[in-house]
């Protein structure tokens, strides 16, 4: 019996050793961590990285467009996108000059395929017949992820509520400055678009983020999204996931047209 209990407690004593061993060297282990990461390096080599190389990307490599860029529109057909009404054809005119106009009341379009995260190239350019006033001016407006709008209005002498201006997000954020070019020219839009997230559940971990750029002027610095951008009522957060990216008919007669359409996937 002795000689059981003699065995037991060794066995448990060698067992609770190497328990106390194994933690202190994790515990040794951290510490010589910490410690190399307080270290102020002293040789320049020490803060080096040299990989991964990231990939090599023609910035004028796809028709004018970066290399990796996928093309959405050049001018010559439709074939990236869908009626937003019905995934029927596209309505809307194709234009000699490399150019597309919205068709009053054939409704929005979208591309066919979905996206997340993107970086952004559009032109766009307001409609010099247009004389209505306010939101009926030359309004469009490019949704991603058919739920963000950032908006596309004529807002030379035309003045509305600032967070339905030309580069706003409309209903959430007012442009920083409002840049855009005197009516009937080309605007340039160059917006990167960060996905929200959301859990299992359904409920948002991360919000979307917009940055936009109106011909080359800061507009939008990294805008948090409070949800989609309604018209009427508060922004909403249903889960959902990479969809289409849309183009505005606002059925007002606005005679907005686009052009050199692109978009990188992030
Ligand atoms: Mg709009």
């Amino acid at each position: 019996m002795n000689k059981i209990a003699f065995i037991i407690g060794t066995t448990l004593l060698f067992i609770s050793c190497k328990e106390k061993v194994s933690s202190e060297a994790e515990i040794n282990s951290e510490k010589v961590t910490s410690e190399k990461i307080e270290i102020e390096p002293t040789q320049p080599e020490e803060t080096e990285i040299w990989e991964p190389i990231p990939a090599k990307v023609n910035p004028n490599g796809n028709n004018g467009a970066p290399s990796d860029a996928i093309i959405l529109f050049d001018g010559t057909n439709f074939d990236e996108w869908i009626s937003a009404v019905d995934s029927t054809e596209v309505k809307w005119t194709l234009n000699p000059d490399g150019s597309m106009t919205v068709k009053d009341k054939t409704g929005d379009i979208q591309t066919k395929q979905n996206f997340g995260s993107v970086q952004l190239h559009l032109e766009w350019r307001s409609n010099p017949e247009n004389k209505q006033t306010n939101q009926n001016r030359s309004n469009s407006g490019v949704f991603f992820q058919n739920r963000y709008e950032v908006q596309i209005l004529d807002n030379n002498n035309n003045p509305t509520y600032v967070n339905g201006m030309v580069s706003s997000i409309y209903k959430q954020s007012p442009p920083l400055v409002m840049a855009a070019v005197p009516t009937g020219e080309w605007n340039t839009y160059d917006i990167i678009f960060h996905a929200p997230e959301f859990d299992a559940e359904g409920n948002k971990t991360k919000s979307a983020t917009l940055t936009v750029l109106l011909n080359g002027v800061l507009t939008q610095d990294h805008f948090e999204l409070e949800g989609t951008t309604e018209y009427i009522g508060w922004p909403k957060n249903d889960a959902h996931g990479p969809a289409p990216i849309k183009l505005q008919d606002h059925r007002d007669m606005s005679g907005v047209s686009y052009r050199n359409i692109w978009v990188r996937e992030l």
